[in-house]
């Protein structure tokens, strides 16, 4: 999978619509302090479904949404999109067989954040579940943030065995092993019951 364009419009210090390509390669992102490399790289996190504002440095989610500077009102929406190519047989269900993706995630003031999946609405689940299973989501290895590397260093064995996890492409697999050992608990519970109420009418 590549990442081709991220588009940012109303998100943070981004008032108006603005594109970033991404070539392949390696992309650098340079400017001077303030001015707006990280909001991109957490355009991208909130994207890919970040659920804690914190990580987005915010105290809650509509923090996100363009707060107006002297010259400039602020907004009411934030909208992100990402696009994605090479995706065939990457994602689950029902994009399985697409080869480009366009995630978009949405919030207005007051109703939260809506996301679509080339333009059918989507749970924030579905859009963590896909990049879990691209590994790339927003906790995944693949984004490393500031301060992150030191931390990973001094991690405890176990939570770097996670880290690695992610990196091999298995927790998404991990999450998909626990729903269906649910849904097979709860089958067999049914089951039980139907050879209960059997046993009552033999
Ligand atoms: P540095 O090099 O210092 O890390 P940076 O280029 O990564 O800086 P960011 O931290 O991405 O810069 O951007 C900070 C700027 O974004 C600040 O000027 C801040 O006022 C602005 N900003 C953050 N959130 C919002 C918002 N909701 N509305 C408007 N501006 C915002």
């Amino acid at each position: 999978v590549s990442f081709r364009r991220l588009r940012i419009a109303g998100f943070k210090s981004f008032a108006e619509p603005t594109s970033v390509e991404i070539m392949p390669g390696l992309t650098g992102v340079v400017g001077p302090n303030g001015c707006g490399k990280s909001n991109v790289v957490e355009a991208l996190r909130w994207a890919m479904g970040e659920s804690n504002a914190r990580n987005l440095r915010g105290g809650e989610m509509e923090d996100v949404i363009f707060a107006g500077t002297a010259g400039r009102a602020s907004r009411n929406i934030a909208e992100v999109s990402l696009y994605l190519d090479e995706a065939h047989g990457r994602a689950p269900p029902p994009f399985h067989e697409q080869d480009e993706l366009e995630i978009v995630r949405r919030i207005e003031r007051g109703s939260g954040s809506a996301y679509r999946i080339n333009g059918k609405d989507v749970r924030a689940r579905d859009v963590q579940t896909l990049f879990a299973d691209l590994a790339s989501g927003s906790r995944a290895s693949a984004m490393v943030s500031q301060g992150r590397v030191g931390t990973l260093v001094n991690a405890r064995p176990e939570d770097r065995r996670s880290v690695l996890e992610e990196a091999a492409n298995i927790t998404g697999l991990h999450a998909r092993r626990h729903e269906a050992e649910l849904k097979l608990r709860a089958a067999e519970a049914n089951l039980a019951r139907a050879e209960d109420l059997r046993g009552q009418l033999e």
